[in-house]
Parts: C-alpha cells; structure tokens; sequence
C-alpha cells in the first residue's frame, strides 16, 4: 500500500500560519495534510503532480461572492464552476438563501466548499421593514436551521434604520452567528458615511464589513481621504471586525427603476451621480450607450458583463430589473485598502475577496498575486490575505493552512503567468488549467444547521463560530 493517495512535487510551499516558505513535497492522505519535507520518496505515492516552479499555496478562501442571490436573468450557481476556474476553494456566499444555496451546489456545484449567510431582504426573505428584536430571534433561528452561518445586511438596497442594524449586530452576535453588512442605514448611505456609523453600531459587538473598496470610491471625499478613514476606522476597531476588499474595477448593482423612472437603490445612483448622469431611466439608458454601464447577462453557460445596444435591449425587456455594472472602483483604493497595516503589523483590511462568484470578476487572486510581483506584498502575506485569515474569520480550523492533519485544500498558482492553475479540495482535483472539473461540494453548517445539511444529502462539515476570528475573546454581557 502506498503512503500517501497524493504527492505534489517540488513546488515551492507558502504556508504563512507555519511561517513556511521553501520548496517541498507535500504528501496527502485520505483528504489531509500528511507531511511536508524536502523530497518524499515518489515510491510511496499513488499520485504524483509535478508542482516544479510554481507556488502550492493553501486553498483560496473568498469570504465575499455570490452565488446563491435572487437573480433576474442568469443562474447564480454558475458562480460555483467561476470560481473553482479562479482558483477558489471555499466560497462565502454573501447574501442567498439555505434552500437556494443547497440546490445551487447540487446543480451547479463545482467540488467547493460552501458556506452562506441569509439575506435580511424586506418583502423578499423578512417580513418587516423593521424587524423587532423577537422577530430577529426567529429570522437568525431559521437562517442557521436552513444551513447558513448567518446572515447580512444589505445596507446599499434594503438599509434598516439605525436601531433595528444595531440589534441584528447584538442578535447575531448573542447566538455567535455570522453577521454581515453591506455599510449604510436610512441614516447614512452605501460610502464613507455608512462607515462613519460603525463604532455606534457595532459597540463592542462583532461584525463582518463587506468590500471596504466600495466605500472608497470618491463619492463622500476625494478617494485617498477615504481609504485614510475607512482604515483609520477599522484601526480602531481592531478586533472586533472581519473584513474584505476586492480588487476588481467593475461593481454589480442593480438597475432596477420605480414605476415613476428614478433608480432605486442607493448603489446605482452614486455610479450615475459619478459621472453626471440623472438618478432615472433615461440617465441609466444614456450610461449604458455611452459605454459606461454593463448589464449582467447569462453567455455560454457563464456569466458575462454585456454592454451597448444588447445591453439596452435587456435593460428595456426586463422594464430596468436587471444587474448591472459600472466601473468605479479605483485601483488605487484597492491598492491602499490591500497593503495598508495597522500599528500592530497586521493587515487593517482581512482580506482579498471577490464580490464576484456569478459577477464575473474573480480577480482575487490574479490581482494579489500581481501586488506580489509589484513588491507591494510578500508571497507568504499573498497567502496570509487568500487563505489564512480568511479560514480564520470563518472559524474553518482545518483550512487556511499545511499543517499535518489539515484538510488538503490547495491552490497551485504559477508565478510566469500570474494565474492559478490549479486546485485540489481535500485532495480532489477541481481546477486544472483554468476549466472547472469538479462537482457537488461540501456544505459548511453550524452545529443547527446539520439536520437540514445531512438531508441535503450533500457532504458537510460543522462550524463552530465562536472559535473564529470574529468572535476570539468576545463574552456575552455587553
Ligand atoms: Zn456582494
């Protein structure tokens, strides 16, 4: 019998959590780590990849997409096979449902491992408006039943009031459930100012902040004050927060117009307000002829970013509800927001996510790795933004990292081509030069969430939260 099921050869090892980098051998045994050393004996090997000249790296974690949303006119769970191209491993979907998210893996699944938060959508996935304390209790209750890890708040279209996104803090916080924000209150707006609110909001609770890029778009100020303030906020919230910005240069919103022509949410209106178009129908059509704005649109069994006069005919077919997208983050910002440490050393911005899955802008880590080659980053902090703080905001224990035992979850990139090429989940193929090859995936539930993933019939793993980074050193009794 051989050793191992697998060896990856000769690759140069990053593994930050172990303060390792050097080029190794990584043998692999029934889905784990087994050992890392300069040479294992290719003889005790069921399985040889040849990882000469590139990075092994532990798999990518994205703590921001979307791949189980309520979408118009594609299929989120196409984002499952786009991200595993990318070089994903573990997604965090930002806003979805446990039913979708359970059928999405089984249609669509791509070999991931998948985690979900509920979306808190008002007349959509919530009842009230406003939802009181007890009926948080419930919402948070069957989130976590239905296979989520919490939920978000989609503060840049469906904002609550101060009070009411200050007690879905406390509630979720009080079951050590994951809790999400998309910044911006009816008081505030999806910017710096939302941001502005936090240290209110949060008190001395707990919360995820969703891609801090967004609110560093020059909308409140001009965009190098922004980020300045956005990290001197975060600064001073250190430890209490999990956070992610991505890289990408388009958004996904929404163009969706009331009945009397004016754009609804707040996203879409700063995208128009940026380059002097009218918040209505009109300014929505004149920003997609003038090549300023995208719609979202199923091709080829992907998602696509479709402009021009296509794009006008499915804004007007589907009477403005469609996603769309504009081109407004600044690479400066991403740049600042991915480098940017606090007093401490440590990174002010957790991570590098994607906002993407069935966006298609799964950058992460093709932009990360392009900071490494600018000297802006070293390859082991490359690894630290993609997958070990990530695996430690989400309490995944066995995931961020090579040490002996942990899941074999493993990005290989290649330096020469600044590309991933290829991916493994618990020691499963599921990239290989950029096409997904793998199916189904693993569901990551918390200890209320097994009876609903064991149903599924789906594999899965529990969670349990209150080892994550989110809530290290939180006590009750605030
Ligand atoms: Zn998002």
């Amino acid at each position: 019998m051989p050793k191992y099921d697998l060896i990856v050869s000769g690759g140069t090892v990053l593994d930050p959590a172990n303060g390792f980098e050097a080029v190794s051998d990584l043998g692999i045994s029934g889905g784990s780590i087994e050992r890392i050393a300069p040479e294992l004996d290719p003889a005790d090997a069921d399985d040889l990849i040849d990882a000469r000249g590139k990075w092994v790296m532990p798999g990518q974690i994205d703590t921001h997409a979307h791949v189980a949303g309520i979408a118009r006119n594609w299929d989120p769970a196409l984002g499952y096979a786009m991200l595993a191209e990318a070089g994903t491993t573990t997604v965090l979907d930002l806003g979805g449902t446990g039913p979708n998210l359970i059928d999405g893996i089984k249609r669509r699944g791509a070999g991931l491992n998948v985690a979900g938060l509920y979306a808190m959508i008002p007349g959509a996935t919530i009842a009230d408006a406003e939802p009181s304390p007890s009926a948080l209790s419930e919402i948070l209750a069957s989130a976590l039943q239905q296979g989520c890890l919490g939920v978000k708040m989609l503060g840049g279209y469906h904002p609550f009031t101060p009070e009411t996104t200050s007690n879905v803090i406390r509630a979720s916080n009080d079951r050590r459930a994951y809790v999400a924000y998309h910044v911006g209150t009816k008081e505030s707006g999806s910017n710096l100012n939302g941001l502005r609110e936090l240290p209110e909001l949060v008190g001395d609770g707990r919360l995820h902040v969703a891609h801090v890029n967004s609110y560093c778009r020059g909308v409140v100020d001009e965009p190098d004050a922004e980020c300045d303030e956005a990290l001197s906020i975060l600064n001073g919230m250190a430890g209490r927060l999990n956070s992610e910005a991505y890289h990408a240069v388009p958004n996904g919103t929404s163009g969706r117009c009331d009945s009397d022509g004016n754009v609804m949410a707040d996203v879409p209106r700063s995208c128009l307000r940026l380059r002097g178009y009218p918040t209505t129908r009109d300014g929505l059509k004149q920003a997609i002829l003038d090549g300023y704005g995208s719609v979202v649109a199923q091709q080829g069994g992907r998602v696509a970013y479709v402009g021009g006069a296509d794009a006008l005919k499915l804004f007007d077919e589907a009477n403005t509800n469609v996603g769309m997208s504009f081109p407004v983050n600044l690479p400066s910002s991403a740049f600042h927001l991915a480098t940017a440490k606090n007093g401490s050393g440590e990174f002010a911005v957790d991570a590098v996510s994607t906002d993407g899955g069935s966006h298609p802008r799964n950058v992460a880590i093709q932009s990360t790795m392009a900071l490494v080659q600018f000297g802006a980053l070293t390859p082991l902090e490359m690894a630290t933004k993609l997958s070990w703080t990530p695996a430690r905001m989400l309490g995944l224990l066995n995931k961020g990292h090579f040490s002996q035992g942990a899941d074999a979850d493993i990005t290989v990139l290649d330096p020469a081509i600044n590309q991933p090429v290829m991916s493994l989940v618990a020691g499963q193929l599921i990239m290989l030069n950029g096409r997904s090859v793998g199916s189904e995936g693993t569901l990551l539930v918390t200890a209320e969430g097994v009876d609903v993933a064991k149903g599924s019939g789906l594999s899965y793993q529990v969670v349990d939260l209150s080892k994550s980074k989110l809530y290290a050193g939180y006590r009750d009794g605030r």
